[in-house]
């Protein structure tokens, strides 16, 4: 077993003991023994240990090494495996346990759109365990692309260069797709929905426009509405949006704002693991657009339409 990264033992007198310093994680166990004390010393000062050394080491107090381990695990400061830095945070304020950092590797990710933002938003799901993706791009890497792209690899193939970028394999392991994302400009392409919606995938758009980021909403096949519901609701408020869309779907693509983009894809990051992890998600029914005039996201709810029928309500 081993302490996840940063967990704080902090004695009061008294026999308690305070685990945390956060409000959100911080818990107070009364009532504990100088073993008890001794046990946690010792297990804070290793941060790792097998369970069999800790009954060797206090033979006498089975009874509160046990209690020890419970505290612990209770408050989710335990895990089995490594818990990567910077996922520490998360994995004992909220999961209390392995399963999420298992559900990040075991997820397979499809990215469509390896420009800076998608580049930007593959990054940081590598850093939180996610080294499974489905990085898809036909176009060169433009001079413009060179904030994330190195020198030597303008003109090649975004897709063929991504995975040495952002070190990880080109080969994929054989399992079904946990979830599709896509970066669009304008407008979620229509023809990559249909795809995901035939095969029942879970999909995320993130759309760029000249000043704004909108990230999702997350369409779940069957559960949410689509991205159909979504094209009749803004015919709804602008009975000309279908004229307009169709001059959007062929212009040219939108360069994102840098900081804008490392705003909108940590937010997406944020949600893509708590839905990996089954944690409430914000994107269910609603998208959030990040502008660089306003420090926090607005958000916009999507229902299900009624003209579409995708969701039997
Ligand atoms: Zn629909």
């Amino acid at each position: 077993m081993r302490l996840i990264n940063g967990s704080v033992l902090l004695l009061r007198s008294g026999g308690k003991a305070q685990f945390g310093t956060g409000e959100r994680n911080g818990f107070l166990v009364k009532g504990l023994t100088p073993a008890h004390i001794a046990i946690l010393k010792w297990i804070f000062e290793k941060q790792n240990w097998y369970n069999s050394h800790l009954e060797r080491r206090f033979p006498e107090n089975k009874k509160e090494v046990a209690e020890i381990l419970k505290v612990l695990s209770d408050g989710g400061l335990t895990a089995k495996h490594q818990v990567p830095d910077g996922d520490c945070a998360c994995a004992f304020h909220l999961y209390g346990s392995d399963a999420p950092i298992k559900a990040r590797k075991e997820a397979l990710i499809g990215i469509s759109g390896l420009g800076p933002l998608g580049i930007s938003l593959s990054r940081k799901l590598v850093a939180c365990g996610i080294k499974s993706l489905i990085l898809r791009d036909h176009e060169q890497v433009k001079t413009r692309d060179l904030c994330v792209y190195s020198d030597e690899q303008l003109g090649a193939v975004r897709q063929d260069v991504a995975p040495l970028l952002l070190g990880v394999n080109k080969q994929l392991p054989n399992r079904s797709v946990t979830l599709e994302i896509a970066i669009c400009s304008y407008l979620t392409n229509p023809t990559w929905a249909e795809a995901c919606i035939k095969q029942g995938l879970p999909h995320l758009p993130i759309i760029k426009r000249e000043t704004e980021i909108e990230v999702g909403p997350l369409f779940i096949p069957g559960r949410t509405c689509c991205l159909h519901c979504q094209h009749l609701a803004k015919r709804d408020v602008d009975p000309e949006w279908p004229q307009l869309a169709a001059q959007l779907t062929g212009t040219d693509p939108v360069m994102a704002d840098t900081s804008l983009s490392e705003y909108a894809t940590a937010f997406a990051v944020r949600e893509i693991l708590s839905y990996l992890a089954g944690l409430p998600v914000s994107l269910v029914g609603a998208s959030w657009v990040f502008n660089p005039a306003d420090p926090l996201p607005q958000v916009r709810q999507w229902l299900p339409h009624p003209q579409c029928g995708c969701v039997s309500c």
